[in-house]
């Protein structure tokens, strides 16, 4: 078993009294960084190139503006600076439409949108910052914080819409940082940064750390005082911590981190667990990897250098959520590993109520993975579910390793 176990990394930690996850290591944040924090402003309001800016180019902290293309226009030289010193611009709207429950948001309510109404806006948007500024934003801000459009029965969520005409879209008014393993890009969480002490941003910041986070934060106009307002206090001690080397902080513009955490997922692509629902490729194949499954027990650990779930116990299983746009019959393909001393207990899969058992057959050793066909299951449209286990508990050793099933469908 065993060199191969001591060269994984990742731990495994309760989430609940009774469910333990497998877990990915820290994320790897550029320099050995614990976290990334960045800070945004949304609407252009006048005091962010007349005293938010000068602040922030004073400890060098560059930050990301989601502008309204009219209210720049109150201060279009200040903007220019600001996107001289190296700060971000992105998107949020022409008429920045939330809600028509906002009585002044009635004339532009998003219930009153179609997709293609917000598409033209957002296109009309990238262009005028494009041809004020001359710079193209790469990240969007929902006003409001709000991702639908439309009333009832014609609600819809234009979500799709910004992850395919941007590289992130953040929130407003969230409760937690964005993990940057797990994120929808066009859905970053962003925590209010207006009227807070820093005493209060404080805490956040360390769990963020603790927790290998992206910390986004976002205010509105950058002063002493008043409503919707980033204390300019705040601000500075906030630069101040996030500029002090011995708290491993990276901060940065919003389109940096998200640039670096794409680029980060692509390379690690096959060798991290990131549970997500499994959707059938073009062919119509369901490939249930370890890196899609959700390891759950007291000893399973997803090992990075093999795609594979170890660990296996007893009292370990695996499970995986199934999106099918039809029903169908699949064979079931099983690739494993086992050392020969371990091999030859019961396992089961199960979906609904089907079962396919066996004994898990030799590969030859821990580091041969073997792929057999275990049997058959008819899968129902819409939502499935599958889970592997051992049929019954043991004392010592492990079930196998399991790197994946595949579901290929049965052509009648
Ligand atoms: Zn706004």
């Amino acid at each position: 078993m065993k060199n191969k176990r001591l060269i994984s990394f990742l731990v495994v930690f309760a989430i609940t009294g009774s469910i333990v996850f497998a877990q990915n290591p820290a994320f790897p944040w550029p320099e050995g960084k614990k976290m990334a924090i960045s800070l945004s402003f949304d609407d252009a309001r006048l005091s962010n190139p007349e005293l938010g800016i000068p602040l922030l180019n004073e400890y060098g902290v560059k930050a990301t503006f989601f502008v309204v293309p009219s209210n720049m226009q109150r201060n279009l030289e200040g903007w220019k600076k600001a996107v001289a010193s190296g700060h971000e611009m992105a998107n949020h709207s022409i008429q920045h439409p939330c809600s028509g429950n906002f009585v002044w948001s009635r004339n532009r309510a998003l219930e009153d949108y179609t997709i293609g109404r917000m598409r033209n806006e957002l296109s009309q948007a990238n262009e005028e910052i494009q041809s004020l500024l001359g710079v193209s934003p790469q990240v969007y801000a929902y006003p409001c914080g709000l991702t639908f459009i439309g009333k009832g029965e014609y609600t819809q969520s234009f979500v799709p819409l910004i992850s395919d005409m941007f590289l992130a879209g953040r929130g407003w008014l969230d409760e937690a940082p964005v993990d940057p393993y797990y994120a929808d890009m066009a859905q970053l969480t962003g925590m209010k940064m207006d009227n807070m002490e820093f005493e209060e941003i404080l805490p956040i910041i360390k769990s963020a750390s603790e927790n290998g986070q992206w910390l986004v934060l976002a205010g509105h106009e950058t002063n002493e005082s008043g409503n919707q307002t980033t204390y300019l206090r705040m601000l500075r001690e906030l630069c101040a911590y996030a500029n002090d080397p011995k708290n491993g902080i990276w901060i940065a513009p919003i389109g940096t981190v998200a640039t670096y955490v794409k680029e980060k997922r692509e390379l690690m692509a096959g060798n991290v667990n990131i549970p997500g629902i499994v959707r059938p490729d073009k062919d119509g194949t369901l490939n249930l990897t370890s890196e899609t499954g959700k390891g759950i027990g007291p000893d399973i650990k997803y090992m990075p250098e093999w795609n594979a779930f170890g660990w296996f116990t007893g009292k370990d299983r695996v499970e995986w959520d199934l999106a099918l746009e039809k029903g169908g019959d699949y064979e079931v393909w099983m690739e494993w590993s086992v050392s020969d001393e371990e091999s030859g207990r019961d396992f089961v899969l199960i979906s609904g109520d089907q079962e396919i058992t066996g004994k898990v057959a030799k590969s030859g050793s821990w580091e041969t993975f073997k792929k057999v066909k275990i049997g058959e299951l008819t899968l129902k449209e819409d939502y499935n579910h599958v889970l592997f286990k051992a049929v019954e508990d043991f004392d010592k050793g492990a079930l196998m390793d399991i790197k994946s099933f595949t579901l290929v469908p049965l052509r009648n």
